[in-house]
Parts: C-alpha cells; structure tokens; sequence
C-alpha cells in the first residue's frame, strides 16, 4: 500500500505497532504467572499442539515454548508483532516449535477439535470474553484446555471515575464470579483462577513504556496522535496506580467439557 490510499487507521495502527514493538509485552503479565497458569495443565507431551492467540512479540509465547513440548503456533493480526517473535525465536532456537502467523482471532484457521491448549495473555479482550470462549472452543480436542487473561472488577462497587474509564474502553468487564460463570457457560469446566500481582502491570508493563516515551514523542513530535498515543498510555497508567485495588487481570484456566 503507498502513502497516498493509506488511511487515518492505517497510520494509527502502525503507529500503535511501533510503539508497542519497543517493548517486550503488549499487555500486563510476567514469567511467574504465565508458567503458574501452566501448572494447572497436564497431560502435554512433545505431539501436542499450542495456540498463544494475540501472541504480541511473544513473551508469554516463548515462555510457554520453554516450558512445554509440542508445537506452537502464535498468532497475531500486527505482521510487525509477528516478524519480532519470529526473530526472537530464532535467536533462542525455538523456531522449530513455534511459528508465528498473522492472522485474527475472530477467524481461525485451525482444524475442528484440533488444539490441545489454547493460550491468551490480554487479548481475548479483543474479540470480548463470551465470543472468544465460545467461538475457539470448537478448535480444541475433547478435553482440551483453555488459558486466558481478562480485565476484572476486584470489588462489587467501584468509583465513577474508573468505572466510566472502563465501560468505555471494554464493557465486558466483570466481576471474577460473573466470568466464572460465562465461562462454564460457554462450555468449561474451570480450573483455577487467580489475580495477577500488580508488578506485572507496573514493572513489566508501564516502566517499559515510560522509557520508549520520550524517544517515540521526539520522532513523531508533529504528529498529534501520537501525542495522543502516549496521553493515553500515561493516563491508563496514572489510573493503574490509583485504582488498582478495584481491577486487574484475572488468569482463568479452563477445559473443554
Ligand atoms: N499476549 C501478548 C500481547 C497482548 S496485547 C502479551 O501478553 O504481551 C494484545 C494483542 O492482541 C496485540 O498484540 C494485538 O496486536 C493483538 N490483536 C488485536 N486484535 C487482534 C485480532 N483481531 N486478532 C489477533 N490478534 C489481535
């Protein structure tokens, strides 16, 4: 595509794409909680097969790579993500294990009943929880499991000023007892659930974007959605800090019943 026919959302996304690709993780989370999620899953062996769905530049992907047998594919819809993880994965020699795919996760290109594990760190949000649980259910085996981060309230009531912030940004947020329920309503039997600690929203994913700020402002100083870009980041942030006792990530692990 040339400049002239790119659109206003063509130019938001790929700046959304580079700025998030100078950063390890797209979204909240840590090596902890994401082989702590792992442990609640047996029965893999090196036939299984692994989707890591919103996979960003792949560090949930390589953990989960280092951690388990079997082949991974990782998709996600930003090509830019997509080339990052490749390059990751060669670097740590996983590229036999792990192929990662541009793709949308509202449209599969998996077989019927053919996964083993599906994973996905802060991004079914994307799709929403009922629709994703529902619809990538039928491309897990009999018994297949189910591994996902959603936004949840920790507390019943929550003040205006987040409440409004988050209705507007992801509706689908709920409380851990309501989601529990969409989810065996979409056909699981849950596992396990727990909270992820703050530091994976603080250390692993706000610092590292408070260093790449600056430079990213300094190159797109003329640019007002970029500007934007960082308010919104920053704001979400300074929000995190403020709020955080009333939501988090809730990991939901599950199998298919
Ligand atoms: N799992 C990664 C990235 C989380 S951020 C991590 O934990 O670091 C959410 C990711 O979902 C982004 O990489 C974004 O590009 C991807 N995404 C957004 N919409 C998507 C879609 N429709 N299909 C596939 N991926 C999508």
């Amino acid at each position: 595509m040339n400049k002239d026919n790119q659109t206003i959302h063509d130019f938001d996304y790929s700046l959304i794409c580079e700025y998030f690709s100078s950063t390890d993780r797209q979204g909240p989370g840590s090596e902890e909680t994401t082989l702590r999620a792992l442990s609640f899953i047996d029965d893999l062996d090196n036939h299984s097969t692994i989707a890591d769905l919103g996979c960003g530049t792949g560090t949930p992907t390589i953990t989960l790579a280092q951690h388990t047998l079997g082949k991974i594919t990782a998709l996600d819809l930003f090509p830019a993500f997509i080339n990052r993880l490749n390059e990751r994965c060669r670097a740590k020699h996983l590229e036999q294990r792990v192929n990662g795919i541009v793709g949308d996760m509202r449209n599969l290109p998996f077989d019927k009943s053919s996964l083993d594990l599906i994973w996905s760190e802060g991004a079914i949000y994307n799709i929403g929880f009922r629709r994703g649980l529902a619809e990538w259910r039928r491309f897990l085996k009999p018994n297949g499991f189910i591994a996902v981060t959603d936004a949840t309230w920790l507390k019943q009531e929550q003040p205006a000023e987040i409440k409004d912030f988050w209705n507007e940004a992801y509706p689908e947020i709920d409380t851990l007892e309501n989601k529990v329920s969409q989810m065996e309503a979409a056909g699981y039997t849950v596992i396990a659930t727990f909270t992820l600690p703050s530091h994976c929203w603080i250390d692993n994913y706000y610092s590292p974007q408070r260093i790449i700020q600056q430079n990213f402002l300094k190159r797109h100083s003329d640019n007002p959605a970029a500007v934007d870009l960082v308010e919104n980041q920053r704001r979400e942030a300074e929000l995190y800090l403020r709020y955080q006792h009333y939501y988090g990530y809730v990991f939901y692990i599950g199998r298919k019943c």
